[in-house]
């Protein structure tokens, strides 16, 4: 099998298929960084943030670009060797210039700090150094329980479930009571699904707050077309539609707790399937440096030679997976053979504009900070019978007390003990600031049927301080990456 893309007089063999195409190493790695590129110069502004503008010693004619790197997720690695080979390219070809510099922020946990820094110091060492010019790369790790630690102030969000009506009790917190992650997913959450979504959301946030801070002009998102379309049916399925817009909007500057930034999201793999991205790094011999590699030499990919088949054993039972597995499940699946649907669900959402707002004022969720369109309380409540029907025989009175004395009875008794003490504080509480609490209606369900006690604390992003300064940026990390600059210049004197 020959490839399709190499000129016809020396066609080389073909190792990789992918939408009914052959192409060998080189054509492949080749239409999938001209795929990323293409995305990178897809208007004026991210044209200028990525080209070499002259003259050179314009003000801000560098651009800071972030690119949050996760060490378990394949897209973002391959967007950051993109990235490398395009400096590279600046470099060589601009006497020694590059239209931007690159911030590399990692999050990390208690549990991977270790094999976190251990792969990314051979990256560094290994790829990142190969550029021969210093302050390209600085290297950030957040940990993420900074998410509870850097904010002043917390809610203590309860949902009543009688009306869907959420209130809330803000309270200060010192160093005594603060919360961690694990707390709260071990703690709050009833599944895996929210506590997926409230790592997730957390996640997001540190890297929205860390660009707003460090003054970045856009983040770079390593989502393939396989991701983004999984995530677009999870909002769906979520009930956070609302948000599909915005989450995808690459053309207006974010906003943050309704403060304007000054930075632009842009998802430069959006053009890529995650079985070519995956292809891709095993071609580039760049699965070494993840976290998870023995897991994603085992992903499904469209090399020729390793059709990779998932093992069955290996596979979760569907109803211990989350709504993000579900939906992440049935686009692998179906990646190979109907990639049009693929697309069709990412284009279709590119249609999509925000909603019209009914609200009085502009509200953003306490929990995901999305914008609220519709207030989700008292749609519910107009749709649901949420009272009971009234005890009117003796059978229904034994039942009734059988219930009460069960663990389900029980935990009952402990919500509606707490959701009476802090509706009475919220009463008593003219504050201004507490009144308006509100929930998107992702959020509100969330509360409602997966966190123990319809409750759960969580900290006022608003309140958040600074995160820059709290961020570790890698001391040693950076001084190799110094260290280079001072070896660079020797050589060249
Ligand atoms: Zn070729
Ligand atoms: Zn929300």
């Amino acid at each position: 099998m020959e490839c399709q893309r190499c000129p016809v007089s020396g066609r080389n063999l073909a190792t990789v298929e992918s939408r009914k195409e052959k192409f060998c190493d080189e054509c492949f790695i080749k239409f999938v960084s001209t795929k990323q590129r293409k995305q990178m110069m897809k208007d004026e502004f991210f044209r200028n943030l990525f080209k070499v503008l002259y003259p050179l010693e314009k003000e801000g004619s560098v651009a800071r670009i972030l690119l949050p790197l996760s060490l378990s997720d394949s897209g973002s690695l391959a967007m950051l060797d993109i990235v490398h080979d395009l400096l590279l390219e600046q470099v060589k070809q601009h006497n020694n210039h590059t239209g931007f510099t690159v911030d590399i922020l990692t999050i990390f946990t208690g549990e991977t700090v270790s094999i976190v820094k251990e792969r990314m110091e051979s990256l560094v060492k290994e790829k990142l150094l190969k550029l021969n010019k210093p302050n390209i790369y600085k290297v950030h790790f957040i940990d993420i329980n900074e998410f509870f630690s850097n904010t002043s102030r917390v809610s203590n969000l309860i949902i009543d479930d009688g009306n869907f009506e959420i209130f809330a009790k803000s309270k200060s917190v010192d160093s005594g009571s603060r919360l961690c992650l694990r707390e709260i997913l071990g703690e709050y959450c009833l599944n895996n699904s929210s506590r997926t979504d409230l790592t997730s959301i957390i996640k997001t946030q540190l890297i929205k707050h860390f660009a707003y801070e460090n003054d970045n002009d856009a983040i770079i998102w390593g989502h393939s077309m396989t991701k983004l379309s999984e995530v677009i049916i999870s909002l769906v399925v979520k009930g956070k539609g609302s948000q599909i817009a915005t989450f995808l909007d690459s053309e207006s500057f974010d906003t943050l707790d309704n403060r304007p930034c000054n930075y632009k999201n842009l998802y430069p793999m959006k053009d890529l399937l995650s079985v070519e991205i995956e292809s891709f790094l095993q071609i580039k011999s760049l699965t070494r440096f993840l976290i998870n590699f023995e897991e994603t030499n085992a992903k499904p990919n469209c090399l020729i030679a390793k059709k990779s088949s998932p093992l069955l054993d290996q596979q979760k039972l569907v109803k211990n997976m989350t709504i993000n597995e579900i939906t992440t499940k049935y686009f692998q699946d179906i990646q190979n053979d109907y990639s049009n649907i693929i697309s069709t669900v990412l284009r279709t959402a590119d249609k999509l504009t925000e909603p019209r707002s009914s609200m009085t004022k502009p509200s953003q969720c306490q929990i995901c900070q999305s914008k609220i369109y519709t207030d989700p309380s008292s749609w519910l409540d107009r749709i649901t019978v949420t009272s009971s029907c009234p005890i009117e025989t003796s059978e229904e009175e034994s039942a009734f007390k059988q219930w009460q004395d069960s663990k389900l009875g029980q935990s009952h008794t402990r919500y509606v003990e707490l959701l009476n003490e802090i509706k009475k504080d919220t009463a008593n509480n003219h504050d201004v600031d507490d009144k308006d609490v509100k929930l998107c209606y992702g959020c509100l369900i969330l509360l409602n049927t997966s966190v123990k006690d319809k409750n759960l604390i969580w900290p006022e992003v608003d309140t958040m301080s600074s995160l820059l300064s709290s961020t570790k940026d890698d001391k040693e990390l950076n001084e190799i990456l110094n260290q280079f600059e001072i070896n660079s210049d020797r050589e060249e004197c």
